[in-house]
């Protein structure tokens, strides 16, 4: 029977005597296409492994194990484990965890269930914590060539955004700094059960293996990147004076005129690089106090 089968999916989850859980952001796929579509265009070949997060009831968990050597899935919702036995039983290359992704120890994870092989992650996330999952699986340094999900359509503009855009932010430049952002297609409300207040996007970030912006220290281009988009709606100068306290303004603004930018500009017209370029000022500066 089709997990995209409305009727289906209550009467299973009614034999486990289990409801849809909003604490953990459950709004599964009924419509067969997408999770089709998003395990097909995920970026990852068919000797490849996929790490899924948040399976559910396994609906596109069944797709991948179709397309994939192998998959392991984490999910924090202990009475759904009993539903994937049930579900993916017909698959002997799935392995699914019972955890929080947040609390995973992602590099042992690796080392047990994906040693010798290219990991994507593929999965349609909890709306209520994102961009938290995101940045988590970028700072692991756990070695991923894509992480293809369905998010926020909001979230997912916001990702793909250019400098100077009304969505660039934060989290654009961050994320921007270790993978190339592609957004895929947008997904309407009505494509989940039960339909969320908001419409989604799947977005495929494809991780850089050699990285295009080397800043002198990461900590301070993050540092950086944070401050500028503290006080959005001033200038970088402003911004930066009152989220970087151990630099005075004059400091601040030598350093945006050494970096090569006129000193009014606005944080949110830099790039990733360009942030690079102001962090390594910073930097050095920082050094020779
Ligand atoms: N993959 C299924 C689908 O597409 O129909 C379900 C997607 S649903 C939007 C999100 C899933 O993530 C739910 O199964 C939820 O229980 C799970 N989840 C929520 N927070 C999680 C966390 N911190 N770690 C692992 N799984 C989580």
């Amino acid at each position: 029977m089709s997990l995209t089968d409305i009727g289906y999916v209550k009467r299973l989850m009614a034999a486990h005597g289990i409801t849809f859980q909003k604490k953990f952001g459950q709004n599964f796929l009924i419509n067969p296409t997408v999770p089709e579509r998003i395990a097909s265009e995920c970026g990852a070949s068919p000797e490849d492994a996929i790490l899924e997060i948040g399976p559910g009831i396994g609906t596109m968990t069944q797709y991948l194990c179709e397309m994939y050597e192998k998959v392991v899935a984490v999910e924090i919702d202990r009475a759904l484990i009993p539903v994937l036995a049930e579900t993916l039983a017909d698959y002997d290359n799935v392995t699914v965890l019972e955890g929080d992704i947040m609390k995973t120890d992602l590099p042992a994870l690796f080392a047990e269930h994906f040693a010798g092989k290219n990991v994507t992650v593929c999965a349609n996330l909890p709306y209520y914590i994102t961009t938290p999952i995101l940045m988590l699986l970028l700072e692991s340094g756990v070695p991923l060539d894509n992480i293809t999900v369905m998010i926020q359509k909001e979230v997912a503009d916001r990702l793909a955004a250019a400098p100077g855009s009304a969505d660039y932010g934060a989290v654009t430049a961050s994320v921007q700094y270790y993978a190339a952002v592609e957004k895929l297609f947008n997904v309407s409300a009505g494509n989940f059960l039960p339909a969320p207040k908001v419409d989604s996007a799947v977005v495929r970030l494809r991780l850089y293996k050699d990285k295009p912006v080397k800043p002198e220290s990461e900590e301070m281009l993050f540092r950086v990147i944070r401050a500028a988009f503290g006080q959005r709606r001033k200038t970088l100068l402003n911004a930066l004076s009152a989220g970087m306290g151990d630099f005075t303004k004059n400091e601040l603004s030598a350093a945006i005129t050494d970096a090569g930018f006129d000193v009014g500009i606005r944080g949110e017209r830099l790039s990733t690089a360009d942030f690079a370029h102001l962090s390594d000022v910073l930097f050095c500066m920082k050094n020779e106090k």
